[in-house]
């Protein structure tokens, strides 16, 4: 490819409202350019990116036996009434009417497209397992929209879905996905960590996210180091990451009488995530009466649902959903705008607080009465939130740490959560009639451009992987316009590596050198040639890896096979 064909559009400051290096560099690198809030076009630099991206996971995708298929991405409202989510998915569905005056939906994902699919599709036990993948773009109407693509409101998801007769064969794809999933992170060359997940709106039972590692990223993670044992915490901005049970305490003993009057004010004041997030919130209301609840924060709905009560022993009295709705005058099913007294103190986990407030007094049962740990993962989960930095492991082989991911993938065991409802069922051997177990595998093919970013810049630009890169090899010849000795070797060097099927950017653009080399820094581009006169007199040109300190002069007649 030759640049000045192909459209190059760099920038030397980033738009102020970037905040991640990996926005930044990718505004300044013209992969993206904004439309606007959370809407992005991929240029062609860019886009060239995805494409590598998307490519790996297709061939791990098909590889690890999905069949790939593509739906629309406008759904019917039907559909997602019949599953219950039209009520529960709450703002971030982008619903619209169509000209009967019908309703209609962005799709966000698409387990109830699939399974309209594969209920009028499959009907026997002879048909199964399958699972099908797509590689598409969706809408999520995010309540804050940010870092680019990777918190954007349409984005690119690879989505998955496998359909089985029983769990055993569900698990067995399951942990085929994962696999892949490993292999797409390997291969894109990133530093990443499966995580034990909290199933969020998709629903279901057994869970794993795959983060990028980054400490700008929006998750909370606590690992073992001495195993492979790895859980998410959900709580991403309640207190800083590292914050041990010491400061938990020591919020505890601080009176805070915030100036709390509304829903907004409280969700405010907890650092709410803007996801659904579960957090423990101790009220001391007027009644005198500590609460201990379990708050499920909505941003999108600006409310506080208090969904789940967790139980206590004495001296804290069990709080009822009714008990909290007189303290704080709410109505039935969320807090209600509240005017309340008293302290209100967040902290990560349940039992820590339970602990702290109450001693040994925590009631496990209760605990789980709150639906915690409906099976392993979810109480690995449930776990894992009970602990902090510097407490033992659940695995037993070390203390916990804490670090930050982004997260680009997500399994999902859904068991039966849509073939219920959407009546998905398939006649067994014995010619019986039962729901379909599945499962759903999601990956940010988007988002991932971004999250390698952030692993990889530096102060020149970005530093993408051979996998990634939009271009390997970028040929950065000096004078291509004034000198025909340059021009003839950059042709001739561009023209052999092409043919070899090397992915090669031949910088023809009438740029001064300065800007050609930079521009080739900004973008990333993994290995780069510099051929000029001077060299050419001694039969060299210049290589040098987007990592390396300095440039080696390697034998013209040996640079194409050095690139190989
Ligand atoms: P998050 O917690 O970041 O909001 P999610 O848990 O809502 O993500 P999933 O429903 O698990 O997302 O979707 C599968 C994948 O799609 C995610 O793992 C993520 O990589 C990607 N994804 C989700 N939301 C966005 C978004 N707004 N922009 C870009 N990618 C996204
Ligand atoms: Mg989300
Ligand atoms: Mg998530
Ligand atoms: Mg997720």
């Amino acid at each position: 490819m030759r640049a000045a064909q192909f459209f190059i559009s760099t920038l030397k400051e980033a738009p102020a409202e970037a905040e991640l290096p990996s926005h930044k560099l990718m505004l300044r690198a013209g992969l993206i350019k904004r439309l606007a809030s959370g809407l992005y076009s991929w240029m062609p630099m860019g886009l060239r990116v995805l494409r590598k991206v998307e490519a790996v996971v297709r061939e791990e995708m098909n590889r690890a036996g999905s069949v790939e298929l593509l739906m629309p991405s406008v759904q019917p409202a039907e559909l997602w009434q019949e599953s219950g989510r039209w009520e529960f998915y709450g703002k971030e569905l982008l619903r619209m009417k169509d000209r009967h005056d019908r309703d209609f939906c962005y799709g966000p994902t698409h387990e109830e497209v699939v399974t309209d699919i594969v209920r009028k599709e499959i009907n026997s036990y002879k048909q199964l397992p399958k699972n099908f993948f797509q590689v598409q773009t969706k809408f999520r109407d995010e309540v804050r929209p940010r870092f680019g693509v990777m918190r954007a409101r349409e984005f690119v998801m690879k989505d998955a879905y496998s359909f089985h007769t029983d769990f055993d064969s569900l698990v067995e794809t399951y942990n085929g996905m994962y696999q892949a999933y490993c292999n797409v992170f390997n291969r894109l060359g990133l530093k990443f960590r499966a995580v034990a997940a909290d199933t969020g709106s998709i629903g279901g039972t057994g869970s794993h996210e795959f983060q990028v590692l980054a400490d700008s990223g929006e998750d909370l993670i606590a690992y073992c180091p001495d195993s492979d044992y790895a859980a998410n915490i959900e709580l991403a901005e309640a207190l800083a990451p590292a914050a041990p049970r010491a400061a938990a305490t020591a919020a505890m003993q601080t009176v805070v009488t915030p100036n709390v009057k509304t829903i907004a004010q409280l969700v405010d004041f907890l650092k709410v995530d803007i996801r659904q997030t579960v957090k423990a919130v101790v009220v001391e209301s007027d009644t005198d009466e500590p609460v201990l609840m379990m708050v499920r924060g909505d941003h999108e709905l600006n409310e506080v649902k208090a969904e789940k009560i967790a139980g206590i022993k004495k001296p804290l009295t069990m709080a009822t959903p009714a008990a909290i709705r007189d303290a704080f005058g709410a109505q039935p099913g969320s807090l209600g705008p509240v005017g309340f007294k008293g302290r209100v103190i967040a902290d990560r986990t349940v039992a820590a607080m339970a602990d702290m407030v109450v001693g040994a007094n925590r009631d496990d049962e209760h605990l789980t009465g709150v639906n915690f740990g409906r099976d392993c993962a979810e109480a690995e989960v449930a776990d894992i939130r009970n602990v902090v930095a510097g407490d033992p492991s659940p695995c037993g082989k070390g203390t916990l740490a804490l670090c930050r991911g982004i997260e680009v993938g997500h399994v999902f065991q859904l068991r039966t959560k849509y073939a219920e409802p959407l009546s998905c069922n398939y006649l067994d051997r014995d010619g019986k009639l039962k729901p379909m177990e599945m499962g759903c595998y999601g990956i940010g093919v988007s988002r991932i451009v971004g999250a390698a970013i952030e692993q990889g810049h530096d102060e020149r630009g970005i530093v993408f992987t051979d996998a990634m890169a939009p271009f390997t090899v970028v040929i950065v010849p000096m004078g291509y316009g004034r000198s025909e000795l340059v021009r003839a070797a950059a042709d001739k060097l561009h023209d052999e590596l092409a043919a070899l099927g090397i992915d090669v950017l031949l910088d023809d653009r009438d740029e001064r050198p300065g800007v050609l080399l930079a521009d080739s820094e900004l973008l990333g581009i993994p290995h780069r040639v510099v051929i000029g006169e001077r060299g050419l007199a001694d039969g060299k040109v210049e290589y040098q890896g987007r990592r390396d300190a300095s440039a080696t002069a390697i034998d013209v007649a040996q640079i194409a096979a050095h690139l190989r």
